[in-house]
């Protein structure tokens, strides 16, 4: 595995295993399989309801907690002063770990700034390795990063072939922030598998559209979290670090950024609040 260094010197593993969707009756399962396909790095979030699933197979598991790389997201219902703190203590218990090695706030909508203040505790508490954001935009990230004191290690924002990002992560990259890629198959949308460039890309390495497309963000400075909940593609979404994309490759993959989100835009009034 290959690591980038976060601001505080935290070591973060560049490929993880995301659980968005992953039914809490088959999380432990999903979660234990990907430890044993060689996944450290697990995405979880309050929201998606299989905290406790991640748990059960860290418990099962002989990979030693150190070894292992644990992220949760605080969600919306949660935010500000009042509540960010139990819901911190509520997520370590669910997930059978007493500390976090990166903790996020899910989407910049209520009252960040007080759940960030609850996470800058935590951070003091050791109960969380480290802190960080997803779903900021540049406008809310340098807003965030001027009027805090421990500054975000992490940004996980919509980042794929077709929303690439670029522009945001010149800014990330300015302040000192990783950034991190949800979605990197934009879930499969706009034919995203049967796309003629990555296909072609693919074919010229002996590697898959998925495997390109992972490779990509890893070869742009992008954190990964690929989704499956079949053993054979969290096998193939894994091995992405025995070849290299070169110049030419990733020029054809710059071209496909469409600059524009598979999913919903947090610049959309309706998800501000
Ligand atoms: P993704 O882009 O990783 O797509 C997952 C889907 O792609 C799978 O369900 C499967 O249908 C397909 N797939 C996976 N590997 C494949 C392969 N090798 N070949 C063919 N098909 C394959 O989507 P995602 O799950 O939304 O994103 C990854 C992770 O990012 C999530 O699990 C979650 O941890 C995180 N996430 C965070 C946010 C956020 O707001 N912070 C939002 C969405 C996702």
């Amino acid at each position: 595995m290959e690591f980038v260094t976060l601001n505080n010197g935290v070591q973060m593993p560049k490929l993880g295993y995301g659980v968005y969707q992953v039914d809490p009756a088959e999380c432990e399962r999903c979660v234990s399989d990907a430890i044993a396909a060689g996944y450290r790095l697990i995405d979880t979030a309050q929201a998606y309801y299989n905290e406790e699933g991640v748990g059960a197979a860290m418990a099962k598991s002989d990979v030693p907690r150190e070894e292992l790389f644990i992220t949760t997201k605080v969600w919306i219902s949660n935010a500000g002063e009042a509540k960010a703190a139990a819901s911190i203590d509520e997520s370590l218990r669910k997930l059978g770990t007493d500390y976090l090695d990166l903790l996020l706030i899910h989407q910049p909508v209520s009252d960040y700034y007080g759940t960030w203040r609850v996470m800058e505790a935590a951070y003091a508490a050791g109960k969380v390795r480290a802190i960080g954001v997803s779903n900021f935009y540049p406008d809310r990230l340098v807003d965030l990063c001027n009027f805090v004191d421990v500054q975000p290690a992490v940004n996980q924002v919509e980042t794929h072939a077709f929303m690439q990002q670029q522009k945001a992560h010149e800014v990330m990259a300015k302040y000192g922030v990783v950034h991190e890629s949800w979605g990197p198959f934009a879930e499969g949308r706009k034919d995203f598998f049967n796309n003629p460039v990555l296909a072609a890309i693919g074919a010229k390495h002996g590697k898959t559209v998925a495997q390109v497309a992972l490779r990509f963000l890893i070869q742009s400075n992008v954190v990964v979290i690929p989704k499956s909940v079949r053993p054979e593609h969290m096998a193939e979404n894994f091995d992405v670090f025995d070849f290299t994309l070169d110049a030419s490759d990733m020029d054809a993959i710059r071209a496909l950024d469409q600059e524009e989100s598979a999913f919903f835009s947090h610049y959309d009034p309706e998800t501000i609040e």
